[in-house]
């Protein structure tokens, strides 16, 4: 290990910069992070479920209290051990098995459970909420970087010194287009409409019987339901509440402000519900119909980064590689990003900075760029998108192998 402290500058309090927190923490660093929002998320509007593999399940636990990291994840979480896709048949409303892979390694959380676990392990202080960053200049010698943020409740300018600067500000990054100003995401030709309906109460033990009669292994498995040109995702998640997802291919919405989660109004939810209607199994649709408030996500990717280091400012999660959500990445990268950056500076000490950088670069760019890919032409695949070779998949007509591709052990590097 190095002999000086490093100081680093977190930009963004989400999965990505509390990963990073407890990571850098590890390698010997202080660390100060800067959030835009201005408390803690507790049970966000916008959150919902996310699935841990199993390399991130251990390097979490890694990170909480020793004597309890198990139970605290498991607490948290519920098993997924089976990954399942099935074809629908719109007009016989009926499912029928494509693939299932009972091998799946994966735990299921709600996206604020995970983030307050890995919040509530650390020391208090680390943490600016209603920080929002203006700007940063790396000085003259190279030898510091300084981050300029926004206080919000006072208005004022305040200015943080570090030796790095680790942008984990999400898919739309404000620092990453410092260095790449022309870049845009790349609308993948869907959006997603979103929910999780809370089946704890009694009132709706109706509809839990009904669901776990056709999906027989809800509470550990992942669900693809495969229709004509669309799919959804289901699973559970702690204290009997489903998560759903479902894709729709329609032209790029116009989005307001800096957020891909959209504003939805009763008539789009209407809409939606109908068309539900017509495309999946009944108790699939009543899953849909009886949720509260689902929200609409514009899914976005990137073409793979080849540079995610730029002297003293590192790009890690979303910053790093904006990525649909087909191969359940995006959550798992960012945990995985912030180990290998924490294990990289460990071992280059803040002397060699640009050693340990180099590391980090040169292992997480191969590995993300190849998942960014497989997740998109998995998105396109499961969506009845021309794929490179022109061919387009039918849950329908589906050959042994096109079945087989789609499960999740197919990501490249998966379990590595
Ligand atoms: C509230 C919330 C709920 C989510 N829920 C889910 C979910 O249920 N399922 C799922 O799969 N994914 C969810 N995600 C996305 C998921 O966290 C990411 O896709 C993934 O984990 C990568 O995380 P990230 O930290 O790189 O990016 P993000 O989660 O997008 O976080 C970026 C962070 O940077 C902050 N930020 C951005 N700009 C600035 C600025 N100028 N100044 C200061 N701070 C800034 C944002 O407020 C945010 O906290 C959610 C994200 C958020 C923020």
């Amino acid at each position: 290990m190095g002999e000086s402290k490093g100081r680093a500058v977190v930009v963004g309090g989400s999965i990505a910069g509390v990963c990073a927190v407890h990571s850098l923490l590890s390698a010997g660093w202080e660390v100060v992070v800067l959030e835009k929002t201005t408390a803690p998320p507790t049970g966000s509007p916008t959150g919902a479920g996310l699935g841990l593999d199993p390399l991130a399940q251990t390097i979490i636990k890694s990170w909480l209290p020793q004597q309890q990291s198990d139970n605290l994840l498991n607490i948290h979480t519920l098993p997924l051990t089976i990954d399942q896709n099935q074809a629908t048949d719109a007009e016989k409303k009926m499912s029928r098995m494509l693939t299932r892979d009972e091998s799946f390694n994966f735990r299921a959380a709600y996206w604020s459970d995970l983030h307050g676990l890995l919040y509530n392990a650390l020391p208090p202080d680390i943490f600016l909420w209603g920080h929002v960053f203006q700007s940063f200049c790396v000085s003259d010698d190279n030898k510091s970087v300084k981050v300029q943020t926004r206080v919000l409740e006072t208005g004022n300018i305040v200015e943080f010194a570090g030796d790095l600067l680790v942008a984990a500000d999400g898919c739309l990054s404000s620092i990453r287009q410092t260095f790449l100003p022309h870049l845009k995401l790349r609308y993948s030709g869907y959006c997603a409409w979103r929910g999780v309906l809370d089946l704890s109460n009694n009132e709706n033990s109706g509809i839990l019987a009904g669901l776990q009669k056709v999906y027989q292994d809800l509470g550990k498995c992942l669900y693809f339901d495969l229709g004509s040109g669309t799919h959804a995702v289901f699973y559970e998640l702690l204290n009997t509440k489903i998560n759903w997802i479902w894709y729709i291919n329609q032209p790029e919405p116009q989005l307001k402000g800096n957020s891909v989660t959209m504003k939805v109004s009763n008539n789009m939810i209407k809409k939606m519900q109908e068309e539900a209607e017509k495309t999946w199994v009944p108790e699939l649709v009543r899953v849909i119909k009886e949720t509260k408030e689902p929200f609409l996500n514009v899914i976005y990717d990137c073409d793979p980064l080849h540079q995610i280091v730029w002297d003293r400012v590192v790009l890690i999660g979303d910053a790093a590689h904006p990525t649909t959500p087909h191969g359940l990445r995006s959550t798992n990268m960012s945990i995985l990003d912030a180990a290998v950056l924490g294990e990289c500076l460990m071992k280059s000490g803040v002397e060699n900075l640009a050693v340990g950088l180099e590391e980090y670069q040169s292992i997480r760019v191969p590995v993300t760029s190849k998942q960014v890919l497989h997740s998109r032409k998995m998105g396109r695949m499961k969506q009845g998108l021309v794929l490179a070779d022109e061919k387009v998949f039918d849950p329908k007509t589906a050959t042994p192998q096109e079945c087989k591709d789609l499960q999740q052990k197919c990501m490249p590097r998966f379990n590595d």
